[in-house]
């Protein structure tokens, strides 16, 4: 028995189990584990672990602010930084215009995606105020393989109480997953409002627009709202300890809360709004960055089991959009760049000795996968999609614009030390990351079709 392709000595990291064999691959699939296989081409994996590829369930590739301001990555650029990064399947956002259908906007970000991901990817649908009209229409996405919704409490897509009632039980009628962005947004308007009318126009007034404990707050409110409905809840983007406790406080009594944290909140903290001029507006996001001791609560929650995933909420803009901030911080397109370096960014957990890599593996590639009900991917197992990464775990990198393939001028990781960094990155059985160079065609990519998960 010869197989396409046999991945050889490798240590293989699952989320359940760490062990020694080779992997052979028939087509697109993985078609054996065991020892001494044979295949047509042999990929060695010695002193190497050997990983599903990664899956990240939050990014936004030429997402559309406004008429003239666009996030910086492209479905292609984006995915090859993925890709180069080690992950192997995005979840990103479709956003209805105006009267739209919601299957008509579907329709139109495949389009655009479709010709240029080098990756798979599926899509969140995003439900804002003017689409709970559009309400009837969930059943349909749900059938067209888009089996989760974003919900916004922040922005102008933001839904009130009411709103986040009804959206929550469209959802549920038709076993989707809702995720949501949890924020308090009339006190942050209230806030803005007061710090611009005194003159408090610099970035450092952002996160103090934005307060952890209303965060929580926000947090807790969803919370409390989708236990009413009756339906599960993932919570995007937890920035502080005062999120973690409300979703940790709801597990505990048997509730169906996840919640993911993302690089930055890991790795960066507000300390970073008051460098000068537009270096200072540079990493605005919303949530903001927080207090370094936030960091370690974020990381502890990760550990315990408080926290479920990893996600990167990559949205960059470049400096000269950023520099829209410049004399009122509220002009800030948020987001920044964190998708080609978030598999190894959550491998420093294992290298500092604060979770295992098995628990590494469940929070950047199994849970995600699990949890939007991406079939075939996040695990190593007969049958199952071969998307892998080769992944050295002795490499020391420093990050920098240079080092990176995300299409934006800047990072926010500038010289950030990492150990561990993907060698050889594989899609479907293909092999389309290798020796730093990404070689996957735009397009090569599909769309994951999923099912309802009830
Ligand atoms: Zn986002």
């Amino acid at each position: 028995m010869t197989y396409d392709l046999v991945i050889t000595n490798g240590t293989i990291v699952t989320a359940a189990n760490t062990f020694r064999a080779d992997i052979g691959i028939r087509g697109e699939r993985i078609a054996a584990i065991g020892e001494n296989l044979n295949g047509q081409r042999v990929l060695d994996a010695t002193d190497r672990l050997v990983i599903p590829g990664g899956v990240d369930i939050h990014v936004h590739m030429q997402m559309p602010l406004a008429p003239d301001v666009i996030s910086a990555d492209t479905f292609s650029t984006g995915t090859r930084a993925a890709a180069l990064g080690g992950t192997t399947t995005i979840v990103d956002f479709v956003e209805a215009k105006g009267e739209e259908s919601l299957l008509a906007a579907l329709a139109a970000r495949r389009a655009e995606a479709d010709p240029q991901v080098v990756i798979d990817y599926a899509l969140h649908m995003t439900i804002g105020p003017r689409d709970i009209a559009k309400l009837d229409e969930v059943p349909a996405v749900a059938a067209a393989g888009c089996t989760s919704f974003k919900l916004y409490m922040a922005y102008g897509l933001r839904l009130d109480d009411g709103q986040l009632l009804q959206a929550l039980e469209a959802v549920r009628d038709v076993g989707g997953r809702p995720v949501i962005h949890c924020e308090n947004w009339d006190i942050i308007c209230t806030l803005i409002r007061r710090h611009l009318a005194a003159g408090r126009t610099e970035p450092r007034w952002h996160p103090r627009s934005r307060p952890e404990l209303l965060e929580g707050e926000a947090a807790g409110r969803a919370i409390a709202i989708a236990e009413f409905v009756g339906v599960p809840l993932h919570i995007f983007h937890v920035s502080c300890g005062a999120v973690v406790e409300r979703i940790r406080a709801a597990r505990a009594r048997g509730l169906p809360i996840t919640g993911e944290t993302c690089p930055q909140y890991l790795f960066l903290s507000d300390a970073a709004y008051e460098a000068p001029g537009v270096e200072g507006l540079l990493p605005i996001c919303a949530p903001p960055l927080r207090p370094v001791a936030e960091q370690q609560a974020l990381w502890q929650a990760l550990a315990a089991g408080d926290l479920q995933l990893v996600t990167t909420d990559h949205c960059p803009f470049d400096r000269a959009t950023k520099s829209r901030g410049l004399g009122d911080f509220s002009k800030t397109p948020g987001g920044v760049p964190s998708i080609e370096m978030r598999l190894a960014a959550v491998y420093q957990g294992v290298v500092r000795g604060l979770f295992s890599a098995n628990r590494w593996v469940e929070l950047c590639c199994t849970a995600p996968a699990r949890l939007m009900g991406l079939e075939g991917k996040g695990d190593i197992a007969i049958g199952m999609d071969a998307d892998l990464v080769i992944f050295d775990p002795h490499r020391h990198v420093t990050l920098s614009t240079a080092f990176l393939h995300e299409n934006v001028d800047w990072t926010p990781y500038e010289g950030l030390e990492l150990v561990g960094w993907p060698e050889t990155v594989l899609s479907r059985g293909e092999v389309i990351v290798a020796d730093g160079m990404c070689t996957g065609k735009a397009g090569r990519g599909r769309f994951v079709h999923r099912r309802s998960l009830g």
